[in-house]
């Protein structure tokens, strides 16, 4: 059975001298691994077509115990972050975190575009790679069926507070007079980085990245994001880790 699809390479694995296996997001089946032989074949264009972060068109075979790449063609390989370490980094984390959270087999239109259009803002420089990457985390979690719930105050339903906290244990809002003095867990997101979240799990799509977050509030909206994204997965990314160092 032959699947045609879109899709990014979202990991490559070298098996044999001249073969690979590759993990790739669809945009009809999910994250896939797929089986690509003669791939590490630098002349060819299904070599280009199957590379880490390259985003093609896939034709595969559906074999009985794998998937195997029939035919590959590149569509954009995203070349403004193999120039920079510190995006191409991030990027990497990208991958990561979808192939954890993007289950096999489901339509995952919105996950490819949200990669897609994350990698798109990167190369492009023009919005700060901590807002592209907050973005990138809370969507992505929503998207996956981790959506925090950022509506209201937990407690008593206010929607406004100057002293909001998140709770990124539990992915809760808890305003200044509910939140009492408890301090554990909690960050302090008031009115901007409150509004700054909800923008990225309840905005439409196409106005996901389209908004401005301050210079002083950004490392705060950068830490729930992340911190959320952490917790509720109950696990660390090899790859956020290299980005953290790199940006040190
Ligand atoms: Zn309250």
């Amino acid at each position: 059975m032959k699947i045609v699809t879109d899709g990014i390479v979202i990991k490559e694995q070298n098996i044999k001298e001249m073969d690979k296996v590759v993990t790739v997001l669809t945009r009809d089946n999910g994250v896939v691994r797929a089986y690509a032989s003669g791939a590490k074949n630098i002349k060819t264009a299904k070599s280009t077509a199957t590379g880490l972060l390259t985003y093609s068109q896939f034709v595969f075979f559906k074999g009985r115990d794998r998937l195997v790449i029939d035919e590959a063609h590149a569509k954009e390989v995203f070349i403004g972050l193999r120039s920079d370490v510190e995006k191409l980094a991030l990027a990497q984390y990208f991958c990561e975190l979808a192939g954890a959270v993007v289950q096999e087999g489901e339509r995952s239109e919105e996950q490819l575009r949200l990669i897609l259009n994350s990698l798109f803002l990167l190369c492009r420089g023009t919005k700060p790679a901590e807002q592209i990457k907050a973005a990138f985390e809370l969507r992505m979690m929503s998207v996956c069926g981790f959506m925090p719930n950022l509506i209201c105050c937990a407690e008593c339903a206010v929607y406004e507070h100057e002293a909001m906290s998140f709770f990124p244990g539990d992915g809760t809002l808890l305003c200044g007079d509910c939140a009492g003095i408890t301090k554990a867990g909690r960050i302090v997101t008031g009115l901007g980085v409150t509004a700054a979240m909800r923008h990225c799990v309840y905005s439409d799509f196409d106005k996901l990245f389209a908004f401005t977050v301050s210079a002083n509030a950004l490392p705060t909206l950068s830490r729930c994001a992340e911190e959320y994204t952490l917790s509720k997965l109950e696990r660390g990314f090899t790859t956020l880790d290299f980005y953290k160092q790199i940006k040190q």
